[in-house]
């Protein structure tokens, strides 16, 4: 009489399961992408409203904890592999690598439902009206002007100087990104409520990968390296922020970044914001300008933010190396594998948008007074693709990457 087969942890079907259904999830927002939209709108918000707020009460990261958890778990595996090969009686106590396939196959649903189908909602730009297209001659250097006008406004009201490093301020930044984005939520599908930003107890590791935030799908909170330069953390804040609220493509996290910024009541806030979306301008005149045209237009800079592009650009010029640039390739590929076709350059298509924004029937909100740059007769754009090469502000993905060895500029630029 044959014995029962004794079972060690979960079937091989459990441990399948989530893999499966995370396929079928991610299948169906691919080609669906109203469904995706209509998921996003309702019924992600249960995992910020719920896992979110639970995380929320706990100031450390946790998402930092699991990774350090995660590569323990992967050492402690290395070891069992290696005890194995050497020592095949070890090998019956391997009934863990079922249960370690339903923990990562969990880990996957996970992922799937707070952050994958995400990626594939609808566009941003298609649910509002955003006018997308090439612009016209001068058009970006409108913007520009107009940008100018707003980092110019903010830093005369003290923005630059709160900007400073000035590590107090950062328990008022939390909270004013969190205000900033849920005023946002009156006008856009976007959560009204937010979990506190946390910062990175190893955010100098952060730095030398390149990486300014990371949002995580897994606990839902928005990490942020408070080692940065400290006028890019506003900003940081609400990209993590606007992942959180369900909007994945790095463009529209920009955007919506730049619009909490820009819509705060704290001069910092506008002063980051304006700085944000500069440098992302900057990049795209760069790559249609003369060198002496890129001269005048970084000679336009107010000079707070030309001092903060300098100081930001040593920062992160101090950190370049092999280890930044193999995150922002690891960015890119896991950006690719998640239907963003442009990988990290598609933090730079926030300029598409900012140009939408500023022509759509929103130009009536963009209140600036600057008229410097308003009348053009070169064209600048002329079908270049001015996100190539971007400036790469990133945020995001796996951990949203800046890339100092892309800047707008060794000499004011930065981060
Ligand atoms: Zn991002």
């Amino acid at each position: 009489m044959n014995k029962p087969a004794r079972r060690r942890g979960p079937g091989l079907f459990l441990c399948l399961a989530p893999f499966a259904l995370s396929a079928v999830l991610l299948g169906a927002a691919r080609r669906v992408p109203a469904w995706a939209e209509w998921y996003a709108l309702h019924i992600y918000p249960l995992f910020p409203h719920t896992v979110g707020r639970l995380a929320g009460l706990i100031p450390l990261s946790l998402f930092e904890l699991l990774l350090l958890a995660l590569g323990a778990g992967a050492l402690l595996l290395t070891a069992w592999v290696l005890l194995a090969l050497a020592a095949p009686a070890a090998r019956r106590g391997g009934g863990f690598f079922r249960p370690l396939c339903a923990g990562f196959g969990l880990l996957c649903l996970l992922f799937t439902l707070t952050a994958g189908i995400n990626y594939n909602r609808e566009p941003f730009a298609d649910r509002y009206g955003l006018p997308v297209r090439a612009p016209a001659a001068g058009e970006l250097r409108a913007l520009y002007g107009e940008l100018v006008a707003e980092a110019a406004a903010a830093a005369a009201l003290g923005g630059a100087e709160a900007a400073e490093p000035n590590r107090s301020a950062a328990n008022e930044w939390r909270k004013e990104a969190r205000r900033a984005m849920s005023r946002l939520s009156r006008r856009y599908a976007l959560i009204s409520s937010y979990p506190p930003p946390k910062p990175v107890f190893f955010s100098p590791t952060m730095s030398r990968l390149g990486i300014s935030g990371i949002f995580s799908p897994f606990t839902l909170e928005a990490n942020y390296n408070s080692d940065m330069p400290a006028f890019q953390i506003p900003s940081a804040l609400c990209h993590e922020l606007a992942h959180l609220a369900g909007y994945m493509r790095e463009e529209e996290a920009n955007f919506i970044a730049y619009l909490a910024c820009r819509e705060s009541f704290s001069p910092a806030f506008r002063y980051s914001g304006a700085l944000f979306a500069l440098g992302y301008v900057l990049d795209a005149l760069r790559a249609v300008s003369s060198a002496q045209e890129y001269a005048a237009l970084l000679a336009e800079l107010p000079p707070a933010a030309a001092e903060d592009f300098r100081l930001a650009g040593e920062y992160w010029r101090q950190y370049a190396g092999r280890a930044a640039e193999l995150q922002t390739e690891l960015n890119d590929a896991y950006l690719r594998a998640n239907a963003q076709s442009a990988g990290v350059e598609s933090y730079g298509l926030v300029v598409d948008l900012l140009l939408a924004y500023r022509r759509g029937d929103f130009s009536e909100q963009w209140k600036v007074e600057s008229g410097k740059w308003l009348v053009e007769s070169v064209s600048f754009y002329n079908g270049m693709d001015f996100r190539r090469g971007g400036w790469q502000f990133g945020l995001g993905g796996i951990g949203d990457s800046i890339r100092p060895r892309r800047m707008v500029s060794r000499t004011c630029a930065g981060t």
